[in-house]
């Protein structure tokens, strides 16, 4: 069961948002692609870790904090005997080791992914003897991405190659596991003092009025260019009914503009490609409760 799911960061939405509606600089935009690759490759697996049938509980994206350092964990999986911390790597390419050191088959030395493994878990176990739980805690790196390749890794390093991913699943299929309360004590606790939101973020500045306005297709991320009830997107083909996109690009407005009041102008303006007030309107009134009265009326949420 998970009880923790996996949601885009706020930083991610945000970056998504403004790569398709302004021009982002060179390095606003790679920061923009190694989030969305990170994500891309924690969903993977994911996918992978819902097929688990026997009982186990799972936490996904925790940011906790011991002795004020603050550290990341991408997914907890309980079971009765012991607590898996997966480190899920999305990295594509070749790569080798040497001296313990890893470098990119260019020969650009990149972060030891195997000391940041060994931190977290270091952390997290004086996190948890803090809190009085003795669990024994197995941590892997995860590397997702088919096409990525370890030259000269010792085998004994606590790495899960992609090759390697069905096996490893299966012998987690065939665990006989039955929790006890002090597990789901645990995963509550961790829960209770998982910090929201990650203390830097590295977003760029914008404004409103320099935005691109219109409706974007959920898949491909293009404009969708002609207005009718039924969108179809000249990229990629994707076709779904107006009302979908319109909510959809009202949660973006949100998420970019929290302070901004929700109005029928400043969503037929948002939407540009609905030449009608009324179908705006419409549609507002079907999913937000209007408040104030006419010119000063505004949309919020239900409660
Ligand atoms: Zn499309």
């Amino acid at each position: 069961m998970t009880l923790k799911p996996r949601l885009e960061s706020f930083e991610l939405k945000v970056l998504r948002s403004l790569n398709i509606r302004m021009n982002l600089k060179i390095n606003e935009q790679s920061n923009y692609m190694y989030l969305k690759k990170g994500y891309d490759g924690e969903r993977l697996f994911d996918k992978w870790l819902e097929t688990l049938t026997n009982a186990h509980l799972i936490l996904n994206d925790l940011l906790l904090e011991y002795n004020g350092t603050v550290f990341q964990i991408d997914t907890l999986l309980f079971y009765s005997d012991k607590i898996y911390h997966f480190e899920v790597k999305n990295y594509e390419g070749d790569f080798y080791i040497e001296a313990d050191r890893w470098y990119a088959l260019t020969g650009k030395e990149i972060k030891n992914p195997l000391l940041q493994l060994k931190r977290t878990e270091s952390l997290l176990r004086q996190l948890l003897v803090k809190k009085r739980f003795n669990h024994t805690i197995e941590s892997y790196l995860i590397f997702v991405n088919p096409k990525f390749h370890l030259y000269q890794a010792p085998l004994n390093l606590p790495i899960v190659f992609p090759t390697q991913l069905t096996r490893f699943m299966e012998k987690l299929k065939n665990k006989h596991s039955k929790l006890k309360d002090s597990h789901k004590k645990l995963a509550k606790e961790l829960l209770s003092i998982h910090k929201d939101e990650t203390p830097y973020n590295r977003l760029p500045e914008y404004q409103y009025d320099e935005l691109e306005k219109g409706l974007i297709c959920p898949l491909c991320h293009s404009m969708y260019t002609t207005f009718k009830p039924i969108l179809v997107c000249n990229s990629c083909g994707e076709k779904e009914r107006y009302p979908t996109a319109v909510l959809r690009a009202i949660e973006e407005l949100q998420t970019l503009f929290p302070d901004k009041k929700i109005t029928t102008s400043l969503i037929y303006d948002w939407c540009k490609i609905i030449k009608s007030k009324s179908t705006i309107r419409k549609t507002l009134k079907k999913k937000f409760k209007l408040v104030g009265y006419s010119k000063a009326s505004y949309f919020v949420n239900h409660e």
